[in-house]
């Protein structure tokens, strides 16, 4: 019998990874392994309807699915080191998995903010246990500070206040997601959440924290001196991908600097053979040359079938890769297709005061579409990103 493909991390990169290598025909000994107590689920809902109280549930796949595609899901189960020479992951119980194939999807763990007291009702926001304790406060809130005026944090100041909680959104940078999509478009996003009464404070940060006698956050110090109620505290500053376990297993990483992850070559293959890195943890190789991680949940489906292919020998799908993400904050879904980057040239060629569409163009050559609340208008630009289409075809009225 030959070794099982196991894969390490039962997120979406994870399941995605395991159905795409049944979809592909492998038919072995397939085990997913993960740490969290729940068969895997999915996070997008959670800074949405989930902390809103509107879902209670966002389980990818009911447990008879596993069984039906025999895949051996561990939960609970938490892999501290692998061997790859004897091909053998530790897990935490001091016991050990043999593979044939390893493929790493262990994610991101959400950063924290150095020096900062230990409070309750201070909460980072990555899994089900921790959008649990952000919603039971949420509950008793009436004021909230966040922190990170990324994705993150514009979604939770965006559900806070669609529960009617007085909401701080503090950013260091320019504008919201400024480093994500550029200052002219970041504008964009701040005037909407001005104009939904979240008051938004650019270009500064959190000094400090402060409780009461029970250990419990009521307000903060920013960094411009001011000081602000707060009853609840959301940091949305960023996440580091899961790779402290891989540390002595000789798997090349990526500098931290460099945003770290597990280094891979355009289909997930690792600098150690038989090693494969998937989803938000793996750096890729992009077209560009340039090896990246990309936080997005499309990406981690199309990564997962590129893999599963590779791993297989199958062919690989043939349609042009266009990658999209999207956030939904109030009643706007804000959705980008290609790889706008905050460096391009912006041409926003729409814009009704709160939904709005931008291109975004390199040396004359179009590299993606930002849309807020413009759907069809995003989603007809993939063509055109996908052949390189000059900037001018797309200025230029038909
Ligand atoms: C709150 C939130 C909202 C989001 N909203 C959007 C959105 O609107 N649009 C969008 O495009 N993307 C969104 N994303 C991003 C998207 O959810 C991620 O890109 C996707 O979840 C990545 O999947 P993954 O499997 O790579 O990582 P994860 O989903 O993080 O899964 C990794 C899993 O591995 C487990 N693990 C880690 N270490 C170990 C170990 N040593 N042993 C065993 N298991 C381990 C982790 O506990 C976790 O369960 C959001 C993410 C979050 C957190």
């Amino acid at each position: 019998m030959t070794a099982p493909i196991v894969i390490v991390g039962a997120g979406l990169a994870g399941l995605r990874t395991a159905e795409e290598l049944r979809r592909a025909g492998y038919d072995g000994e397939l085990v997913l392994v993960g740490d969290e107590a729940r068969l895997p689920y999915d996070r997008p809902p959670l800074s949405k309807q989930f902390v809103r109280g509107e879902t209670d549930d966002t389980t990818l796949r009911p447990s008879e699915f596993y069984a039906e595609k025999r895949i051996d899901v561990r939960v609970s189960t938490e892999a501290v080191g692998v061997d790859t020479d004897a091909r053998r992951v530790h897990l935490a119980d001091g016991s050990t998995l043999g593979y044939g194939q390893l493929i790493i999807a262990t994610g991101l763990r959400p950063r924290r903010l150095p020096g900062l007291p230990d409070l309750r009702g201070v909460h980072v926001l990555r899994g089900h246990t921790d959008a649990v304790a952000l919603r039971a406060d949420l509950a008793d809130a009436a004021t909230a500070l966040v922190i990170g005026a990324g994705f993150i944090g514009c979604e939770l100041a965006a559900s806070f206040r669609a529960n009617g909680v007085g909401v701080v959104l503090v950013e260091p940078q320019a504008t919201p997601l400024a480093s994500v999509l550029g200052t002219q478009v970041g504008e964009l996003i701040a005037r909407m959440h001005r104009a939904e009464g979240v008051d938004l404070r650019c270009g500064i940060g959190l000094d400090t924290l402060y409780g009461d006698d029970a250990g419990r956050v009521r307000g903060a110090r920013l960094s411009d001196g001011s000081e602000i109620a707060a009853d609840l505290v959301a940091l949305g500053v960023g996440s580091r991908p899961v790779t402290e376990w891989l540390s002595d297993s000789g798997i090349a990483l990526a500098e931290p600097s460099a945003g770290g992850g597990v280094l891979a070559d355009e289909v997930g293959r690792t600098s150690v053979a038989g090693v494969w890195a998937v989803g938000d943890v793996a750096a890729w190789l992009h077209e560009t040359g340039s090896r990246k991680r990309v936080e997005h949940w499309t990406n981690a489906g199309e990564q997962a079938k590129l893999l599963a292919c590779a791993l297989l020998g199958a062919a690989p799908p043939t349609a042009a890769r266009v990658p999209y993400f999207w956030s939904d904050q109030y009643d706007v879904k804000i959705q980008a297709l290609g790889t706008p980057n905050a460096t391009d040239d912006v041409h926003v060629v729409s814009d009704d005061g709160r939904k709005f569409l931008a291109y975004y163009s390199q040396a004359g050559t179009l590299t993606g579409v930002v849309g807020a609340g413009m759907t069809a208008q995003v989603m007809k630009a993939r063509a055109k990103i996908a052949a390189g289409a000059p900037i001018t075809e797309l200025l230029t009225p038909s």
